[in-house]
């Protein structure tokens, strides 16, 4: 199967509506032509369209197609780079205001669910647990950190005791839970923004592809079969950006990363595994990472590759991961298997970026794009309605190109993630 392949995915099988939507046939005039429709081009067209702006979205497949619609549905605050190492690269105000923007993409999830009454089966609590016991020391002392000097309390340490009795195995040790983080139907969500975009007055156009753009004085956006005229372009494709915009090509780095969805769990078993319906990651590089759907299935997600193609059998490429944890599971069918591509960034922090006045970008969210990709699109929105401050805080990170740019990111990564893949299994 190859990464643009149709998804297959329980998220797909489990989606709430379509909406009507059309192609870009011809010349259209918008304030602002946003590229790509994941959280990051939605929450844009629906915050831009609520302060006045026309939209215009235009999105290669369909909405929700790319990671936004693929994803293992896990809201929690905090970036992929802590906040000691943040203050120390950028100062400790921009860190303290990275952090409290990472708090408030968590509850901008929240509000926009809540408002726009979108039913993608959130619930509450996400827990991030030791894989190794050598790894419990730093789930305590995340916590620590995080009441003493961040003055946030919505995480508690969780003891090994605790965490083995919550998801029924012994191999998995210490956790930290996040009692305000929650977890969701990740592409009903998106359907969700695009259901309240489109209410709020943005047109969104499905199987657009952008062929190429200019900014600059006379903006234009280009697909084979059409055009916008704008104001503004958002680039907003992240994983699945291509060849678009070499200028930021080389700051990300597409991963695919894979789930599963087994058939629905009896109740008994889904206590056994997951007492607390809470969302889990573990600690490894790779992570694996599970929660029970609206309908008791274990969606479980394991294993990355680095290609531009997905493994032949999804299921069993993932399923060796959830055995490795949960043996009584052998026997259990699995219905759907997925994959989907993200970008991550060397630093690991979301790079965003103004190529010139009218051009903005913000992707490479790493494993955050949930709640920060949400709030990424409010943020160019709040760029181009004249407070930048908040984007331009990102911007100020910076975030180095991949070694060899482009052309020889693929071999230097694959290599790089093999030794951490390899370290996460030997050490
Ligand atoms: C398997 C998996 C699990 C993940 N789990 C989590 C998780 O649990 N929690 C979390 O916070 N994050 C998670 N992520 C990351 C998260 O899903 C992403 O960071 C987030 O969805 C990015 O949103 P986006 O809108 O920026 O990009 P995307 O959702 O990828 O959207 C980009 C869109 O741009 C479109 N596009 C590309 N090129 C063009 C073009 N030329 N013209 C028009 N349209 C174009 C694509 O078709 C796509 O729909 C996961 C990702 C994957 C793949």
């Amino acid at each position: 199967m190859t990464a643009t392949s149709a998804h297959g995915s329980y998220y797909l099988a489990s989606a709430n509506q379509t909406l009507p939507t059309e192609s870009l046939e011809g010349e259209v005039d918008a304030d602002v032509c946003v590229i790509g429709g994941g959280y990051t081009g939605l929450s844009a067209a629906l915050h831009l369209s609520q302060q006045g702006y026309s939209v215009a979205l235009l999105e290669a497949e369909t909405l929700g197609y790319g990671a936004s619609g693929r994803n293992g549905g896990q809201v929690a605050p905090g970036h992929n780079m802590d906040h000691e190492s943040l203050v120390k690269k950028v100062g400790k105000e921009i860190a303290d205001l990275l952090w409290q923007i990472s708090l408030e993409s968590v509850e901008l999830v929240r509000e926009l669910i809540d408002q726009h009454q979108i039913e993608c089966d959130k619930k509450d609590g996400v827990m991030h647990v030791a894989a190794k016991p050598a790894h419990n020391h730093h789930f305590e002392e995340s916590v620590e950190y995080a009441r003493r000097v961040l003055n946030y309390d919505d995480v508690e340490y969780v003891a090994p005791a605790d965490v083995q009795q919550m998801l029924g195995t012994d191999k998995y040790h210490a956790g930290e839970l996040y009692t305000r983080a929650l977890h969701l139907h990740p592409l009903n969500y998106a359907l969700g923004l695009a259901k309240a975009a489109q209410q709020a007055g943005a047109r969104l156009f499905e199987h657009s592809r952008v062929t190429g753009y200019q900014s600059g004085a006379k903006p234009r956006v280009e697909t084979a079969t059409g055009a916008v005229n704008c104001k503004y372009i958002l680039l907003a494709t992240n994983g699945y950006l291509g060849k678009l915009e070499p200028r930021v090509a080389g700051k990300i780095m597409p991963i695919n990363n894979f789930i599963l969805a087994t058939e629905p769990l009896s109740d008994e078993l889904v206590k056994q595994i997951n007492a607390n319906d809470y969302a889990v990651a573990d600690s490894r590089f790779v992570i694996n990472y599970f929660r029970i759907s609206g309908d008791n299935r274990l969606l479980w997600g394991g294993g990355e590759n680095y290609s531009p193609n997905f493994p032949a059998d999804i299921r069993s490429f993932v399923r060796k991961y959830m055995l490795e944890f949960y043996p009584q599971l052998e026997n259990t069918r699995i219905d759907y298997g997925w994959g989907g591509t993200l970008a991550i960034t060397l630093n690991r922090m979301p790079h965003f970026e103004r190529l010139d006045q009218t051009l903005f970008v913000a992707h490479g969210y790493s494993g955050h794009g949930v709640a920060m990709a949400t709030l990424g699109g409010k943020l160019m929105a709040e760029a181009i309605a004249g407070s930048a401050e908040r984007f331009d805080a990102f911007a100020k990170v910076p975030t180095p190109t991949f070694p060899g740019g482009t052309l020889l990111r693929w071999p230097g990564l694959v290599a790089g993630m093999l030794y951490y893949s390899m370290r996460d299994r030997f050490f």
